[in-house]
């Protein structure tokens, strides 16, 4: 017999398999990880086929060595995945095997844990006997006594009552009255989630008529939902009911969060709903836990799974259904190597497996909802709060007005008024800052000069308070002392500019003294479940006010917020990308959605600059269909995605002259490509030589060669090609390729 491993090296010359004797008496299925010999060295390796003959010379030949476990790691439709995802990304089938295991499993960093376990070789009637006739040895009749009492248990567990019990033991084996034996434990993650129990809701018309479509789909071959439910419209317990009929089906699911550090509450749900079957994978996981996850899921006893975007990998038994909640996050996007979008990957995997794909938001991806309309979806709309809540009025603030009138803080009149009322009333209120750090960043006045990181052409930021008085890079972490001298023309006017969220709360100290708040932000979150705590102080209604930035406005549920307030909300509308619209609105939506989701009705205030751009006032309104048609109108104007790919080639390194000079062989290169495939031309829109907005990142020089191309056939062909192109480079640029990026920094 003979296999086909994928082995393990990711390099060119290894992308395809190599064929091995299976020796006699191994049996090996596809998807089993081995041991292979290659060169001189011993490496893992995938099976991909097996096979009962081969025409390669036998001589030449070599054999396995052994199985690394004794079933295949990578169920068959997962190996049937990435080979899916390595042909879509032009990447080598290892790359994209790796993503189906958990990382610390190559190379053998991880193992099953075991546990001694001692258990009786006799009747435990005779073992009470044997303990009582016992003179010699108090600690032999006591270990008696206790396995006639409870059999099989553990060497540790027997050790709390007997001290030292090893020689004992051994004695007692070598006797034949006992037996010890090594069984294979779990590392169970702690409950580091609180389990909260079933609510019982009574479901709304709007709940019930949304599962009315989703349950006949689990049942039969699957479907495909995109649950656009305004906030508040109780779309959790909608995917929650799906889960549980799945589970009564007898088959597996998954759920899919932006980030499970967010998600506490779901979190706390599923495991008080669904108990032992539930797996969570999470960041903080260690690698022991999170493999010991894996193997709960491979062998089928763990069969709801939540987690972030790789989750979207899980081994599950009979997998039954997907759901990605709040779809529209750009987290699902994985831009390291191998790319994929996990939302993808899902509906892939759903068609694969005969599942049933959710995608859950209150503002869908433009992308998702044009996919919905076209009918690739089925539209499922919850335009209703559940128990008749009402949305929350949405008010908007031109900050301009303020100024004319002499108030140069950053809080408006209107919104001091309202966080005095809510603060007397006893009630809880958010704020909302787009930015981070104190006074961010430095300018000088006199000539414009603003601090720049030296490594990486972003400007740098000023904390006061927990850092040390220092400017600091928030790509690279450099820090540097703030000069009280421009560098550039000597001026002493050189100032801190701008406002952060130590700033709002500053502000909102002075405007409230003793009313405690809490701020939310990347200083106070970098520490070990450092949004866990501040969400559960805030929950808890110790503090009255929470300050944070965009991590305030995912998801959360609180039900004493009463006041929602926005202190800038066009900071991110004319970022250089043609997402910030989109992002805009989906900002301003969400955290105007946390208002108002107790009994007591809700308030929003909207601080902006321009409350005459219709994305503020479409947010405002909560109206996602007009932002819809209105964004999806400027798309096809503009030609941008969905209608076309933005692509680029992106060169770095540290030497500018190589940057140059790559990046320009490169354009001449893909120019030359044209030039062979007229019919590849004819769908470029644009191909651009150009320097990036971030010029330097982490010491390296950065150009790149931007196109847009109408989506077709011919642009995936030519896609294909530059791949190929960009990965025959020099080693003294990094070179790679990518396509509709998160950004285009
Ligand atoms: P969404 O995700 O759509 O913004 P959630 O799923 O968070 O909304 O639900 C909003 C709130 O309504 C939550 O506190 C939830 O527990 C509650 N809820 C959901 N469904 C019901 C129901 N049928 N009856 C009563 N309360 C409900
Ligand atoms: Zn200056
Ligand atoms: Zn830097």
């Amino acid at each position: 017999m003979f296999c086909q491993v994928i082995v393990d090296i990711v390099h060119e010359n290894v992308a395809s398999p190599f064929t091995y004797r299976i020796p006699d008496m191994m049996i090996l299925e596809p998807g089993q990880r081995v041991a292979v010999p290659f060169g001189p060295r011993e490496k893992e390796g995938i099976v991909l086929e097996v096979s009962e003959d081969c025409d390669l010379d036998p001589v030449r030949i070599r054999e396995v060595i052994r199985p690394l476990e004794d079933y295949p790691a990578i169920p068959q439709e997962l190996m049937e995945l990435a080979a899916e995802m390595a042909e879509k990304a032009h990447c080598p089938l290892a790359e994209t095997l790796r993503l189906m295991l958990p990382a610390q499993m190559r190379g053998g960093r991880v193992h099953v844990k075991t546990e001694r376990r001692v258990m009786l070789a006799i009747a435990p009637e005779v073992a009470i006997e044997l303990a009582k006739a016992e003179k010699r040895s108090r600690k032999r009749a006591e270990i008696l006594r206790i396995l006639a009492e409870a059999d099989g248990i553990s060497v540790k567990v027997l050790s709390e009552s007997v001290r030292d019990p090893g020689d004992a033991l051994k004695k007692l084996a070598a006797d034949g009255l006992v037996e010890i034996f090594e069984t294979e434990t779990l590392r169970r993650p702690e409950a580091a989630f609180e389990a909260q129990g079933d609510p019982g809701f009574t479901l709304t018309p709007g709940q019930e008529e949304a599962l009315g479509e989703i349950l006949p789909a689990l049942q039969g071959k699957g479907g495909r939902f995109l649950l656009h439910g305004v906030t508040g419209s109780g779309k959790t317990e909608v995917f929650m009911e799906a889960v549980r009929k799945t589970l009564a089906l007898g088959k597996s699911a998954i759920i899919l969060v932006p980030e499970i550090a967010l998600t506490p509450q779901m979190v706390a749900w599923f495991r008080g709903r669904f108990g032992p079957v539930a797996a969570v994978i999470h960041s903080r996981l260690s690698p022991g836990e999170r493999f010991d996850e894996w193997r709960r899921i491979r062998r089928g006893d763990a069969r709801v799974v939540i987690g972030a975007r790789s989750a979207v990998f899980s081994p599950v038994r009979k997998l039954g259904l997907i759901v990605v909640d709040e779809e529209h996050e750009s987290t699902y996007f994985s831009d390291h190597h191998p790319r994929y979008d996990a939302r993808e990957v899902a509906l892939s995997r759903c068609e694969r497996e005969r599942a049933t794909l959710i995608l859950a938001s209150a503002t869908p991806s433009v992308l998702s909802f044009a996919k919905a309309r076209r009918g690739d979806y089925m539209l499922l709309e919850m335009p209703r709060r559940v128990n008749e809540r009402p949305l929350p009025e949405v008010e908007l603030i031109d900050m301009r007005e303020e100024l004319e009138n002499g108030n140069r803080t950053v809080l408006s009149g209107a919104l001091r008024t309202a966080l005095k009322k809510c603060a007397a009333k006893g009630e809880q209120a958010m704020l909302l800052m787009n930015r981070r750090g104190y006074n961010s960043f430095v300018s000088c006045r006199s000539c414009g000069y603003v601090m720049k990181c030296p490594n990486c052409d972003i400007s740098m930021t000023y904390h006061i308070g927990s850092q040390d008085g220092l400017l600091r890079c928030h790509y690279c972490g450099q820090t540097l002392t703030p000069p009280d001298r421009c560098p550039e023309c000597g001026s002493r006017y050189i100032r801190f500019f701008g406002a952060g969220t130590q700033k709002v709360e500053e502000e909102v100290r002075k405007l409230l003294p003793g009313v405690r708040t809490l701020r939310m932000d990347y200083d106070t979150t970098s520490g070990k479940d450092g949004h866990g705590k501040i969400l559960e102080e805030f929950r808890s209604g110790r503090a009255s006010i929470l300050i944070g930035t965009q991590m305030i406005a995912k998801g959360l549920d609180f039900p004493r917020v009463t006041l929602v307030g926005v202190v800038a909300a066009d900071m991110t509308l004319n970022l250089p990308d043609y997402r910030s619209r989109e992002r805009t609105f989906q900002l301003l939506t969400q955290v105007a959605g946390r208002a108002g989701r107790g009994l007591e009705p809700g308030r929003v205030i909207i601080q902006t600059y321009k409350p005459e751009d219709p994305v503020i006032g479409y947010a405002a309104a909560q109206d996602y269909r007009s932002f819809f048609e209105d964004e999806f109108r400027r798309r096809r104007n503009g030609l941008y995605p969905p209608f076309t790919l933005l692509a680029r080639i992106l060169v770095e390194s540290p030497r500018e002259e190589a940057v140059v000079c790559t990046a320009e062989t490169m354009e001449k290169q893909a120019r030359e490509l044209l030039d062979k495939h007229p019919d590849w031309k004819k769908k470029v829109l644009l191909m651009m030589n150009d320097t990036p907005s971030v010029k330097v990142l982490r010491g390296k020089n950065r150009r790149h060669i931007l196109m847009k191309l109408l989506v077709s056939r011919e642009a995936d062909e030519l896609i294909a090609a530059l791949t190929e192109m960009t990965r025959e480079t020099d080693k003294v640029t990094d070179v790679w390729l990518e396509v509709n990026p998160t950004t285009m920094m």
